[in-house]
């Protein structure tokens, strides 16, 4: 990997093997959003010093990532390549700096116009622990959950980038011991740390997206929180799955990483007990397993650290079966992995599972406690994966604060 000339912060997670993008704003030109490449501390203004340097990219001269992502593959390739050329040779040097931007003066914006929205429910240990406080006594894993990466459709219009408040939802809740429902604030709100994949290349209405075509269509990664109201999802999901428990906001991170930024993050998934159908199966392929390490905190105070490694169905399986139909994908389209547990306690994803529904309260520095989330509450979810050489991938954040029920 060639050297950058950016002075670059020690131990940065931005150094020029990862070059994520995002869209960003400054305070003096608040109505300018632009693409933006995360370098040490700084952000670069692609679009301008695309310019500067007389390279025709039309696709990073943009106010979102749209075009880039539309562009396909072979132009994701060529730009990165471009890019790290800016950033590494001496001679562009005097061109490329004066579109350096320090990260602490920009807005960060969200960064694609997002399409259709999925989340999918990956985590073996999540959906074994999920089974376990619902079903008690029964099977937690349902009967199919081996056989297809289960999910559902979300709301693509109610995804908001990091740091936008979540108004507490309201909604209909009746516990168990309730004769009847009530409507009120949810009593329950619950974050799930989450991976989120942003689709580039759409596909043809009819034709499923076999698995080896994950790298054609899929541009990056991102870190996602599928805010949950627990007592909203309990007594609406049945039959037909998660609704107005969910669909209230879905945060995601400003950074999105290049898949060509985490070869070094490929890792072999868990071992399947159950054989996957054939267009499922990636036993005979390097399997898109990613070695994520992320870290949730609330109010500053560390409370998981759930190990993406561990997921049971990786992103290419999803992309399979999302499109195994033939539903079509667009440019845009953003789908998400499921909480991301582990096997441990500490590598629990929700709050649902980490307080056991309640039962166990988390203790916080303050001396206060928690069950699930109060008003002012700020979740912060961040990740890095292993880079070449020792270096590590940033993913930046992605965090929201809890405002009262409206
Ligand atoms: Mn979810």
């Amino acid at each position: 990997m060639p050297t950058t000339w950016v002075p670059l912060p020690t131990d940065t997670v931005y150094g020029v093997d990862n070059l994520p993008y995002g869209v960003f704003s400054t305070d003096t030109e608040p109505d300018r959003p632009r693409i933006g490449v995360a370098i040490g501390g700084h952000v670069l203004d692609a679009g301008a010093a695309a310019h500067a340097v007389g390279a025709p990219v039309d696709v990073l001269d943009a106010p979102s990532l749209t075009r880039l992502l539309a562009a396909g593959r072979e132009t994701w390739t060529a730009v990165r390549a471009a890019l790290t050329t800016w950033l590494t040779d001496p001679g562009l040097r005097a061109s490329v700096e004066p579109h350096l931007i320090p990260r602490q003066d920009v807005v960060m914006r969200l960064p694609f116009e997002v399409a259709d929205y999925v989340d999918f429910y990956a985590s073996e240990h999540h959906a074994t622990n999920l089974g376990k406080i619902f079903r008690p006594g029964s099977e937690p894993l349902t009967p199919n959950w081996k056989h297809l990466p289960i999910g559902y459709h979300g709301r693509a219009g109610t995804v908001v980038v990091s740091h936008t408040p979540v108004v507490r939802p309201s909604g209909q809740r009746k516990a168990p011991t309730d004769d009847v429902p009530s409507f009120g604030p949810s009593r329950r709100l619950d974050i799930e740390a989450e991976v989120g994949f942003v689709v580039g290349t759409g596909s043809a209405l009819g034709t499923p997206v076999a698995l080896g075509d994950f790298a054609d269509h899929v541009f990056g990664v991102c870190l996602l929180n599928d805010w949950s109201a627990r007592d909203v999802q309990a007594w609406e999901y049945v039959p037909l799955g998660p609704f107005l428990g969910k669909s209230f906001a879905t945060s995601v991170s400003p950074w999105i990483v290049p898949l060509d930024a985490l070869a070094g993050a490929r890792v072999a998934p868990p071992a399947r007990d159950v054989a996957p159908l054939p267009y499922l199966d990636d036993r005979d392929a390097e399997p898109w397993g990613l070695d994520l390490s992320l870290e949730v905190r609330l109010n500053g105070h560390l409370i998981s650290r759930p190990p993406f490694a561990s997921m049971y169905w990786t992103a290419a399986q999803q992309l399979a079966h999302l499109t195994a139909n033939g539903a079509s994908l667009r440019t845009g389209d953003l789908f998400a992995s499921g909480t991301v547990s582990g096997p441990a306690v500490g590598e629990r994803g929700a709050l649902i599972e980490i307080t056991w529904n309640g039962e166990n309260p988390l203790k916080l520095p303050d001396g206060s406690t928690r069950t699930y989330l109060e008003d002012g509450d700020e979740v912060t979810i961040t990740a890095t994966a292993p880079g070449p050489d020792g270096t590590r991938i940033g993913f930046g954040e992605v965090s929201g604060r809890i405002l009262p029920a409206r």
